[in-house]
């Protein structure tokens, strides 16, 4: 039997406003807990809310973004729930008229091929505060700071097929959010965040299976093999004759497991109603022009000019532009090496290698895009070489300085004195009698391979520093000469 995953994901994006979505508290980051928390965030009697506008030319941004409808009139609804982390017992969202409507985005996957993912709506609403169950021994911390923060829930079509797909779409809406610098996209910090709804059935069949929403998921690799996990075990559970049963699960990242946490909820154990403290909002045409028309480059734009501007090949473009941080970084180094080529190479290389292996973000790239710039400059101008390049990258990441600094500190200028490599290559030839004699019995056509053998030993003399463009050219002349 052939089964199908079908994957729809509600992605929670922070709005990057200073204030909060109906208070003037701060929304920073990290700070003293329950410091920024004012009377409203707190819930206290007979106060009011008040829309942060920010919030909604930012929502609408993104709708125009995916090619939305955006909704003219819009309404906040109050979501009713107790939670300790909740004081107003419920939460201020968008249900039946929600700011962005129907729109869409393209993936592009692995193998080239490009899908169009349906996004079903936008809504703005206020996330909760957050309880600590780990500080103190027996009881539950409560703190507020988050309390009252802008969200935008986007909320995508089940159109997804494989955690492939998911993950890219997830991919693009990042990209999309913190092109527009609506959202700082910081997973780490929960600023970005995914429930992840999957179901399987076998392969032609029409009808959805009953799925399961897996909450809160903060890094595209859990998202990943969160939905890996999920779809094996329910196609496992059906398999052994079980039923999927409809709820909500937490993903553990440390067992990579999936686990249950409650049963589904339905919309109407919420008692949605329109919250009565605040007007609907009512937007024209005028204001959407403006947004319209003061939209920053979007992800397909950029990878289309990166693909013209840079010469870059389509895939090389997909993953340069693909982050918005990720593309920034890269036409900045870019045009201070004057090698878009050898930028790529290097960004999706070298670095990529290194932000991968500590496990973080290009934002948070101890080498700057100036200090990679500087470095490959000097690669251009024959100061270094590719691999002493390496080494110079390796004491950036590690100890920062500038190229210039660190190859003079450690010495590691080019030999591209001809007289200087030419004196080595004689040494190097005149100790390695056994290979040079192989070398001048070899057929013409192998010699070239044979090289490469001179070139190590010449690399390993200079410490690896001798231009190796000149060292080719000068060990041909010399062994040649020797064949005659
Ligand atoms: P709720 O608000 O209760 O979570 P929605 O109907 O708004 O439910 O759907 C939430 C998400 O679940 C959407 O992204 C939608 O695409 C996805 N979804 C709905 N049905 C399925 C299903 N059978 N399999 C996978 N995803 C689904
Ligand atoms: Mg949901």
């Amino acid at each position: 039997m052939e089964w199908e995953a079908v994957i729809g994901l509600e992605i929670h994006a922070q709005l990057a406003t200073n204030s909060k979505i109906f208070s003037g508290a701060s929304t920073a980051f990290g700070a003293e807990p329950n410091t920024q928390a004012c009377a409203v965030d707190l819930a206290l009697p007979g106060t009011l809310p008040v829309f942060n506008e920010e919030a909604l030319r930012m929502a609408v941004k993104f709708g125009l973004a995916i090619d939305a409808n955006i909704g003219r009139t819009s309404v906040f609804d109050r979501k009713n729930y107790f939670y300790p982390d909740l004081p107003k017992g419920y939460q201020t969202s968008q249900l039946f008229f929600p700011i962005v409507g129907e729109g869409h985005v393209d993936i592009t996957l692995e193998d080239g091929t490009t899908k169009r993912v349906g996004v079903t709506r936008a809504h703005l609403e206020e996330d909760a505060g957050k309880s600590l169950h780990d500080e103190f021994p027996g009881m539950t911390g409560i703190d507020l700071n988050r309390a009252g923060t802008p969200l935008l829930e986007i909320v995508s079509e089940p159109d997804m097929r494989s955690a492939e797909e998911a993950v890219a779409y997830v991919r693009k809406i990042h990209s999309i959010v913190t092109s527009l610098g609506i959202c700082d996209g910081n997973m780490a910090e929960g600023s970005f965040r995914c429930d992840c709804n999957v179901s399987v059935r076998l392969k032609g069949e029409e009808e959805f299976g009953t799925r399961t929403e897996t909450k809160n998921i903060n890094s595209f690799r859990f998202i990943e093999k969160a939905i890996l996990g999920e779809i094996d075990r329910q196609i496992d559970l059906i398999e052994d004759g079980g039923r999927v049963v409809q709820e909500t699960r937490l993903y553990d990242a440390n067992k990579n497991e999936t686990r249950s946490m409650r049963s589904k909820e339905e919309a109407n154990d919420y008692r949605y109603f329109p919250c009565p403290d605040l007007l609907p909002i009512v937007i024209d045409e005028d204001y959407i022009d403006v947004i319209r028309d003061n939209l920053p480059e979007l992800p397909d734009a950029r990878k289309a000019r990166f693909i013209e501007e840079y010469k870059l090949s389509d895939y090389d473009a997909m993953v340069l532009s693909g982050d918005h941080h990720m593309a920034t970084y890269f036409e900045t180094v870019a045009k201070a090496a004057g090698d878009s080529k050898l930028t790529a190479n290097w960004v999706m290389g070298e670095l990529s290698k290194h932000l991968n292996q500590n496990d973080t973000t290009i934002a948070d790239s101890p080498v700057s895009a100036d200090q990679l710039g500087g470095l490959l400059v000097r690669i251009k101008d024959n100061t270094i070489s590719g691999n002493i390049a390496k080494k110079v990258f390796e004491a950036m990441w590690s100890e920062g300085g500038t190229a210039d600094e660190i190859i003079e500190a450690k010495g590691l200028k080019q030999v591209t004195d001809t007289g200087a490599i030419e004196k080595i290559v004689d040494d190097v030839i005149a100790n390695c009698t056994k290979q040079v004699e192989q070398y001048t019995s070899a057929e013409p056509e192998k010699r070239g391979k044979m090289i490469g053998f001179f070139m190590g030993q010449v690399m390993k003399a200079t410490g690896g520093k001798a231009n190796p463009g000149a060292v080719t050219g000068i060990l041909k002349k010399k062994l040649d000469a020797l064949c005659d």
